[in-house]
């Protein structure tokens, strides 16, 4: 039986990467994959892109889109699918998160979602808490803070060197910088000891 999979972590965590990866192994063996990401997150323009430079062509999500349509309509182009692949899964729905887990109970395929589990205001994001909630396997995608040797469990966000702890949970396209970071520098950042 297929599953679903969210496979979380911070930022600068390399998700981009593990998922370009996957799509990666999945092609040279011929097999086919359907990729997928938000449109709310600006970095895509319709690829999944990663810091490293790799670029990937995806199906771009927005709030009315139904992703089991999106799946369907795929399928019938491709005749197969072997596997969905989602990035930024955090910036979905709540309900792209139950729509992802009936194509892996429907058509038996597994979906795998890459994303943020915590915003920077330490909460969860909607779609990762229904993720939580629906996935079969999770898996912890690691790196370490951005200021010591801990694992990063938590995203900061500074703005001009400060920490900035209130807000919206999405907040894309100002001048805020994102670190990963354990919890005890996003709760102290030793922001003179490296500038971010
Ligand atoms: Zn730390």
């Amino acid at each position: 039986m297929a599953k679903l999979f969210f496979k979380y972590g911070t930022v600068f965590s390399a998700k981009s990467l593990n998922l370009i990866a996957t799509a990666h192994n999945y092609e040279t063996q011929g097999k086919k994959i359907l990729l997928m990401v938000p449109k709310m997150d600006t970095r895509s323009d319709g690829h999944v892109a990663t810091r490293a430079g790799f670029r990937l062509p995806a199906e771009l999500i927005d709030d009315d889109t139904d992703v089991l349509d999106v799946f369907k309509s795929h399928l019938a182009e491709k005749e197969r699918i072997d596997c969905v692949l989602v990035d930024e899964a955090q910036m979905m729905l709540p309900k792209h998160i139950d729509q992802l887990r009936r194509i892996v109970n429907e058509y038996n395929t597994p979906v795998i979602c890459y994303g943020l589990r915590v915003s920077y205001t330490m909460e969860l994001f909607d779609a990762s808490k229904r993720l939580l909630e629906l996935a079969d396997k999770l898996e912890e995608i690691k790196t370490i803070c951005w200021f010591c040797n801990s694992k990063a469990t938590h995203n900061l966000k500074l703005v001009n060197n400060k920490p900035v702890y209130v807000g919206k949970s999405i907040d894309i396209g100002g001048l805020e910088k994102y670190v990963p970071v354990c919890y005890s520098c996003y709760a102290n950042p030793p922001l003179d000891s490296k500038k971010a």
